[in-house]
């Protein structure tokens, strides 16, 4: 599967947000971002007082929303049209559609520190759904889902001290998770609202709608 391996700071500092995708990393006072780092690349002072055209705002706003799901723009544009399909408001939609990746589940439980550490564990099946495997990080999470780590599985680093006790999971309250069984689930669906993202949806269902 075809995904991005540069530098994931850098795609902070394009977006000039905090997108965290570094784990620790990213709370603590060694984010570029905090540390008020400037723009990548040789032109950035330019690029910085250049003001934005409206299709350059809303390209921006789709890129930090494609940047923080972790997706390549293929998967991304594929997912909005499914949101554009459906009934309902489009950019509400299109943000249930991606909360509702198995990765990002995952990742919402607290048991990995990014969705790239996510994406890792269902790619290398330790996850189970219902009961059964599935190695599909786009897989669509419906409410009441059962979303386990394989017992085998608990001795992966992190996930072990997890069940302990040891480290503290935290998660939004539209979820549900057992930190000694490893196994959790969706409430229900979040509002825009409760995920408080760095982004303005409208702007990106402006983008492909253009
Ligand atoms: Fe890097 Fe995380 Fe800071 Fe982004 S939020 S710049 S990924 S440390």
């Amino acid at each position: 599967m075809a995904r991005y391996t540069g530098a994931v700071c850098k795609l902070c500092r394009r977006e000039t947000v905090k997108l965290f995708l570094k784990g620790d990393r990213c709370y603590s006072d060694k984010c570029p971002i905090e540390k008020g780092a400037s723009l990548p690349g040789k032109n950035a002072k330019k690029t910085r007082i250049r003001k934005l055209s409206t299709y350059g705002v809303r390209l921006r706003e789709k890129q930090k929303l494609r940047k923080y799901y972790g997706l390549l723009e293929k998967q991304f544009k594929n997912l909005f049209e499914k949101a554009e399909k459906k009934k309902g408001v489009t950019g509400e939609n299109f943000l249930e559609l991606l909360e509702r990746r198995l990765d990002n589940i995952v990742y919402r439980f607290g048991i990995t520190k990014s969705r790239a550490h996510a994406r890792q564990l269902v790619l290398h099946s330790h996850i189970l759904v219902n009961g059964k495997k599935v190695n599909i990080p786009s897989y669509q999470v419906d409410i009441n889902d059962v979303i386990e780590i394989k017992e085998k599985s608990g001795n992966i680093e992190n996930i072990k001290e997890i069940k302990e006790g040891k480290i503290e999971v935290s998660f939004p309250s539209w979820l549900e998770f057992d930190s000694e069984k490893l196994k959790g689930k969706i409430i229900k669906f979040p509002s825009k609202e409760e995920l408080n993202l760095p982004v303005e949806e409208k702007l990106v269902v402006e983008y492909y709608s253009r």
